[in-house]
């Protein structure tokens, strides 16, 4: 048993993509997920994503990881501007 209990990343990424499209709340807590929170519905297929480990072609999810310190650190910057 190795990688056969981990989900089908491509699947993983098609189901949430499909359910965010369309979910006012799952795009809200996308965009600021300090202030949102996924419905129940996206929050189950965000975890199944994330345990379908980093995405083999491209990286929006280390990327969304990124622009949320970076973010951050802007928040702590805005001072200088
Ligand atoms: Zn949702």
């Amino acid at each position: 048993m190795t990688s056969a209990s981990k989900p089908d990343w491509h699947a993983a990424d098609r189901a949430y993509q499909a359910h965010h499209g369309g979910c006012a709340q799952c795009k809200a807590a996308g965009i600021a997920p300090n202030r949102h929170e996924r419905c129940d519905e996206g929050a189950a297929l965000w975890a199944t994503y994330e345990q379908a480990g980093d995405p083999p072609h491209f990286t929006w999810l280390q990327i969304e990881r990124m622009r949320r310190e970076r973010l951050q650190q802007r928040q702590q910057h805005r001072g200088y501007r």
